[in-house]
């Protein structure tokens, strides 16, 4: 599992041991010192996952926390929280602000890698490498095929990973900006027909086992996949 990760840190020793262990285990890690710098670059590309101190300089991780849930792009992307504190009492605090998980310093790297993968299982399944099937369609993003009743399809690498997201998304509605924020990791610079385009190839691919009605357009909304009609 490779995920895109955005540690926000303010203590350079901890900002230095983290990054190691988790480009070591596979990552990439963007690094900010304070909570303003956290949210420029969150603005510009979504991360994964977000690893957030609890005591930063000026805005407060638990701060800068409830500004990301607070916001409808930012509210499903998993937080983690790193804290040096270890009272029952700030650990509820963190959660409440609606934290997937709270790490209390130090901590092993071991660990912090296990609990990312952990919580991305949960909030992210399309980070991970676990087969998706439904209805006949099968995704097997180890291997990177991808088949319909059992006949090969033949999908892009951007058709992959968008049918990988809607796949482990089931049932909801995504507008064109926050597919691109899923699956292109950036909203900003990518034009929103991009994201025609690719679902367009998509169901062009889909079409040979005829699970190409699975990819719904909702009018005014954006785009569903759904195995119900
Ligand atoms: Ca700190």
């Amino acid at each position: 599992m490779s995920a895109k990760i955005l540690l926000v840190e303010d203590e350079p020793g901890i900002q230095e041991l983290v990054k190691f262990n988790l480009q070591a285990a596979g990552h990439t890690v963007l690094t900010a010192m304070n909570a303003e710098q956290g949210l420029a670059m969150i603005r510009d590309a979504l991360p994964d996952l977000i690893l957030l101190d609890w005591m930063l300089p000026g805005m407060s991780g638990i701060e800068l926390a409830k500004k990301i849930r607070a916001d409808h792009r930012t509210a499903a992307t998993p937080i983690i929280m790193l804290t040096a504190r270890g009272e029952e009492q700030d650990r509820i605090a963190g959660l409440d602000t609606g934290a997937d998980d709270y790490m209390t310093k130090p901590f092993s790297p071991k660990e912090m890698v296990a609990r990312i993968r952990a919580v991305l299982r949960r909030r992210a399944p399309q980070m991970t490498e676990d087969i998706v099937e439904i209805n006949g369609l099968k995704l097997d993003p180890i291997s990177h095929r991808v088949s319909g009743n059992d006949k090969a399809l033949d999908l892009g690498p951007t058709e992959f990973r968008l049918l990988h997201f809607l796949m482990t998304h089931q049932e909801r509605v995504y507008t064109r900006s926050q597919l691109l924020d899923q699956v292109w990791g950036d909203h900003v610079f990518v034009e929103e027909r991009t994201v025609d385009v690719h679902i367009r190839r998509l169901r062009l691919a889909l079409e040979p086992s005829t699970h190409d009605w699975m990819i719904q357009t909702v009018r005014g909304a954006g785009y569903r996949f759904s195995p119900n009609h």
